[in-house]
């Protein structure tokens, strides 16, 4: 006996959440897909955890850094569609598993009321070790225990109940960028120029990078190629895993 296939993710949904590390790594992997949520009506929330004030690669004084990255990523979201951009104020590069990470990500998850969120893999990326810095991978595991079972369940961090007023929230389906295991492929083609302007907005992370667009364009396309979608098209892909 051969498994089922996987459930396909919702057609469409009202609301999404994004909850990344860094300013810029849900421009890399996901703005095409971000842009194509906006288009068809989703109203799209990025909560950053990080200031990404450890990043750069000039003499920007360090204290510039953060300020600098958040006015980026405002920017990037605004070229996708996206107008609500929350930042978490954690400190790059030094993010642990905490019960005050789950929370504080539990909190936005009963604020936004999202049915669909999507983060980064928990899970280590062996053949690429850049997609798998350690910030990322605990942002996708804290924000996965967020969705289960801590925003759900109204008796985990009562205080976010009591003294905030937010209720529970069931979140139906996570997405999760750079996983070993992404095989759901969201055509991006006609949306590429979006994601190529927002990822632009970061000045201070790509303004060194010779040809991002052709290096971003290749991957894409090798992404398509893998998962079957027609010659010529880009892809950005996911493990979407089902969490109602
Ligand atoms: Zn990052």
């Amino acid at each position: 006996m051969t498994a089922p296939p996987p459930p396909k993710p919702a057609e469409h949904v009202e609301r999404a959440l994004c909850v990344l590390a860094h300013p810029d790594d849900v421009d890399f992997g996901s703005a095409g897909t971000v842009a194509t949520w906006t288009a068809a009506g989703t109203e799209v929330t990025y909560c950053i955890v990080t200031d990404g004030d450890a990043g750069g690669f000039d003499d920007t004084p360090r204290d510039r850094m953060g300020p600098l990255r958040r006015e980026e990523q405002r920017a990037a979201a605004a070229a996708v569609g996206v107008t609500d951009v929350r930042f978490l104020g954690y400190p790059d590069g030094r993010l642990e598993l905490t019960l005050d990470l789950r929370r504080d990500i539990s909190r936005v998850i009963r604020q936004v009321r999202p049915q669909r969120v999507l983060t980064s893999s928990p899970e280590r990326f062996w053949e690429r070790i850049g997609a798998s810095h350690p910030d990322h991978m605990t942002v996708g595991e804290s924000t996965l225990r967020a969705v289960y079972p801590d925003a759900r369940n109204p008796f985990a961090f009562p205080e976010l109940l009591a003294d905030e007023g937010l209720e529970a929230w069931t979140v139906g389906e996570v997405w999760l960028g750079a996983s070993p295991r992404a095989d759901h492929a969201v055509d991006v083609t006609d949306v590429v120029e979006l994601k190529f302007a927002a990822l632009k907005s970061h000045v201070s992370q790509v303004a060194h990078v010779e040809d991002l667009e052709g290096f971003l364009t290749g991957w894409m396309a090798q992404t398509a190629r893998r998962l079957g979608l027609p010659e010529g098209r880009l892809a950005e892909a996911f493990h979407v895993v089902h969490t109602a």
